[in-house]
């Protein structure tokens, strides 16, 4: 079969294309029906994958165990074809969970075209601020109508069901005036191993979240909040959460000076790895529940 698949791939890459008589392993799997992008997606048995997708001064996190699969946020409008060729080429067919961590615009600009292609068995949000008001926001809003798309508002302490795995909400804690302090925390853990998602909280969620859950709060890796801004990932919130990976979602050139130096002083003063996306790419973590495998794009 894989013999006769070769001999067809050869023949239709020399007959259209006029290319060597070797087809290369990408040609292989495209006779089959996959890329190299899409095996490399693959979820192997028994594993739980986080992609921290490469979406620039933005967030976009999708998490996979078994049949499972949670999207959180969904970075800048122009994002939206970077996540659904992602999903595609890893052959997620459905959203078990999407999570709104808060409503800026680096978090929810592809949301809504998300929402139509992939509309969540349950979206989480945090509405703890104020109703929002940019024209985004309002419609995203209008899309979870139309769609008829079943949402909670997130309550600290829920736990939700991740395949085998399990994602514990953390945050926020309180109605904070500040958005970025009103974004969804949570954590997900996969036998041994934690992963906490910090959305933009700063300083004063990190308070809040550190005396309210504080023993719930040590990981393996954190996603700092407010991509590696100077106001968030307190010395003492870092100390806590004692994780070995630090990953930043900062976007190359970004105006806004992330990551800032004195936060990978304290990073570094901690003995914590960070992984960049502007550096590296996108980040890619797989663990059985023991053994921790990061991989990353360049
Ligand atoms: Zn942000």
């Amino acid at each position: 079969m894989l013999a006769v698949a070769l001999l067809c791939g050869v023949s239709f890459w020399n007959e259209r294309r006029s290319e060597p008589l070797l087809p290369t392993w990408r040609q292989v799997f495209s006779v089959f029906g996959l890329t190299g992008e899409e095996k490399q997606l693959q979820v192997p048995e028994g594993q739980l994958r986080i992609d921290f997708l490469d979406v620039g001064n933005a967030d976009a996190s999708v998490i996979r165990q078994g049949a499972c699969t949670l999207l959180i946020d969904a970075g800048k409008d122009q994002n939206a074809e970077k996540i659904f060729s992602y999903l595609d080429a890893a052959g997620v067919k459905k959203l078990d969970y999407v999570i709104v961590t808060h409503f800026d615009d680096d978090h929810i600009g592809g949301m809504e075209r998300v929402l139509r292609r992939f509309p969540p068995d349950l979206l989480i949000w945090s509405l703890s601020y104020k109703t929002p008001s940019t024209a985004l926001s309002q419609a995203l809003i209008q899309t979870i109508e139309e769609q008829s798309i079943p949402v909670v508002k997130a309550v600290p302490g829920t736990v939700y069901p991740l395949g085998e795995a399990e994602l514990l909400l953390l945050g926020p804690s309180f109605d904070y005036e500040d958005d970025n302090n009103a974004s969804v925390v949570c954590r997900v853990a996969f036998g041994t191993r934690g992963f906490l998602f910090m959305g933009d909280a700063a300083l004063k969620a990190e308070q809040d979240t550190m005396e309210l859950w504080g023993d719930r709060l040590p990981s393996d890796l954190i996603k700092v909040g407010h991509h590696g801004s100077s106001d968030s990932s307190n010395i003492h919130f870092l100390r806590k959460v004692a994780p070995q990976y630090a990953v930043l979602t900062c976007g190359e050139g970004n105006p806004y000076g992330h990551p800032h130096a004195q936060l990978l002083r304290r990073l570094s003063s901690c003995g914590i790895q960070t992984l960049r996306s502007d550096e590296q790419g996108r980040i890619t973590v797989l663990t059985d529940g023991n053994s921790l495998e990061i991989l990353t794009e360049k």
